[in-house]
């Protein structure tokens, strides 16, 4: 065994914290400070909160070199803030964790006991969600149609709670796409991995930052980034419609010759506005659908083409280097 003690990073974004952030950052130091053996780094990003999680981080900051505090201008979002943590983390291994203590940290050992085994990603899985059902059954059928249509191997049931190897981040930190799903980029990297189960605790202070339709959102973002399968649906159904068009075609022909009735007329004297309506509906429907998908490839085509940059930093706060970028 080296000498050298593991340099770790742990990745932390904060949105509107102040309820729970000394409660983390004393746990965070408890567990993994003191540490024999790991030399802790811990980066706090700050999306752009409204409360005071700026101003009690950079206390934190300024009282201790291991923590490092990057400040965004505005709320760009967890995953922006994830990237950004990323970014500025400088150890031989990277854990990202979330700022309520639903991962605990105490877990991040057991990742870097897996990592050691040679593992290069090491995912943390829930072992049961404390969430109620609705939102559980909801996480279920999105992990499970996420890894059907993502033509990637995602753990099911893994958030952003991992240890990365030097080298996964590194690879990770230069893919230039700006709309950033980091568990499917992690994925992705391809590197080894594998998982560790734990119990994911309720949040220990403060409400969800993820609203609605913030989830709604990273769900969709996991499967658009990642696949192009609902382009292929349009196509498959558009492909089926065209085959029943053309079998109702003949149905309606044959009636209309041998002067049967369907839906109560036969075609040759019959209005048929009912059947007509229903059929445009729908159809409109299906196309307006369709158009919508295609739509949100556009949309992120032309969101990448301005080459925006996925977070803007106000300020970097560390005793270890200066605040400089
Ligand atoms: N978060 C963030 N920016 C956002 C929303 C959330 O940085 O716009 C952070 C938040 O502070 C927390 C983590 O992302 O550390 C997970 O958020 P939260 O616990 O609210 O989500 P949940 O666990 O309820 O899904
Ligand atoms: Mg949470």
């Amino acid at each position: 065994m080296s000498v050298r003690k593991l340099r770790l990073s742990v990745v932390v974004p904060c949105f509107n914290e102040e309820a729970v952030l000394s409660l983390t950052h004393q746990r965070l130091i408890e567990s993994l400070g003191g540490h024999e053996g790991i030399e802790l780094e811990i980066v706090y990003v700050n999306d752009g909160s409204r409360d005071r999680t700026e101003e009690q981080l950079f206390a934190l900051a300024d009282g201790d070199p291991r923590v490092t505090v990057v400040s965004f201008t505005r709320n760009f979002g967890h995953q922006p803030a994830v990237s950004a943590g990323m970014r500025q983390a400088t150890g031989d291994v990277v854990a990202v964790i979330d700022a309520d203590l639903q991962d605990p940290p105490e877990v991040v050992l057991q990742l870097i006991a897996k990592w050691r085994e040679g593992f290069d990603v090491v995912n943390a899985v829930r072992a049961q969600r404390k969430e109620n059902v609705a939102k559980r059954l909801a996480y279920a059928v999105f992990y499970r149609l996420y890894r059907k249509l993502a033509s990637i191997d995602v753990p099911l049931d893994s958030g952003d709670f991992a240890l990365m190897d030097r080298r996964v981040v590194d690879v990770m930190n230069a893919l230039p796409e700006k709309n950033r799903f980091v568990r499917g980029l992690r994925s992705w990297s391809g590197f080894r991995q594998a998982s560790v189960t734990y119990e994911r605790q309720s949040r220990a202070a403060g409400e969800t930052k993820y609203s609605f339709r913030k989830l709604v959102r990273l769900a969709f973002d996991g499967i658009v980034n990642f696949s192009t399968a609902p382009l292929s649906l349009i196509f498959a159904i558009g492909a089926l419609t065209a085959v029943l068009s053309v079998v109702a075609g003949a149905i309606y022909l044959f009636c209309h010759v041998v002067d049967l009735p369907i839906f109560g007329y036969a075609p040759g004297h019959a209005p048929g506005f009912t059947t007509l309506l229903l059929v445009i509906l729908f159809f409109s429907g299906l196309q307006l659908i369709s158009i919508g998908i295609v739509g949100e490839y556009l949309g992120r085509i032309y969101q990448e083409t301005k080459m925006r940059p996925t977070y803007v930093i106000r300020e970097v706060r560390s005793l270890r280097k200066p605040a400089a970028e």
